[in-house]
């Protein structure tokens, strides 16, 4: 059984697909709640086939993601909501004011707004995000890079970004690891971190994923719940 990564694009929305390679005579569908499309397909149907075939199921795909968008919450940075921050619930505190800024103290955030739109609200969540991935993202290279000890690894230049469909990635060849601003997680991090050893999603590639990290596919699943947070 082989896994591979693609991804599919439709109605202007990119999914991630993980495609797995089984002895099965159709090619089996499933529409992830974290919004990924999970496929299971006999070894030899290229890809440009299954493409084929998302795009006839097109709109069952959408429905599914819509049925998955009401269970969870869409979140509108709105006073009194909660965030989550690294794990931890933060009551957001909204208020205008002359200024637009954001800050953490205690347990809330607190978000000051001169012009009051969806924009201005996702964009201070964002820096704040991302003032908390600039502290977060070294530590968790730091925690991972003992797992590759005696491999000449190179130390990755860091880099975020908010994504939509993927939480990391890697470009071996220049030493760059990028991650989803949106989370600061060790297995993303080794995960690309293990891209330096295989640049592809092999078997080897998981292989060495586990060796390192024995319950990486826990841990992905527990990251569905932090979707919400992600606008
Ligand atoms: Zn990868």
């Amino acid at each position: 059984m082989t896994s591979e990564q693609h991804q599919f694009t439709a109605q202007g929305r990119t999914f991630p697909v993980i495609l797995v390679r089984k002895k099965v005579k159709n090619i089996n569908l499933h529409v992830r709640s974290d919004g990924t499309l999970y496929l299971s397909a006999p070894a030899r149907v290229p890809w440009a086939y299954i493409e084929d075939f998302l795009e006839k199921k097109t709109d069952f795909i959408i429905r599914a993601m819509e049925e998955r968008k009401q269970k969870f919450p869409i979140l509108t940075l709105s006073d009194g909501d909660t965030l989550y921050l690294a794990g931890q619930p933060y009551r957001l505190d909204v208020r205008l004011g002359l200024h637009n800024s954001i800050r953490r103290s205690g347990q809330t955030v607190f978000m000051e707004l001169a012009d009051d739109t969806p924009v201005m609200r996702q964009k201070l969540y964002h820096k704040l995000l991302q003032a908390l991935g600039k502290k977060l993202f070294p530590a968790s290279l730091s925690r991972m890079q003992p797992l590759f000890a005696g491999l000449a690894l190179p130390d990755p230049v860091l880099k975020q970004r908010v994504m939509r469909s993927r939480w990391g990635s890697c470009m071996p060849l220049k030493g760059i690891v990028t991650m989803n601003t949106y989370l600061a997680i060790d297995h993303v991090m080794l995960h690309e971190l293990c891209h330096f050893l295989q640049p592809n999603h092999s078997r080897h590639f998981y292989d060495a994923m586990t060796i390192r990290m024995p319950d990486w596919k826990a841990r992905r699943q527990a990251m569905a719940k932090y979707l919400p947070y992600c606008v």
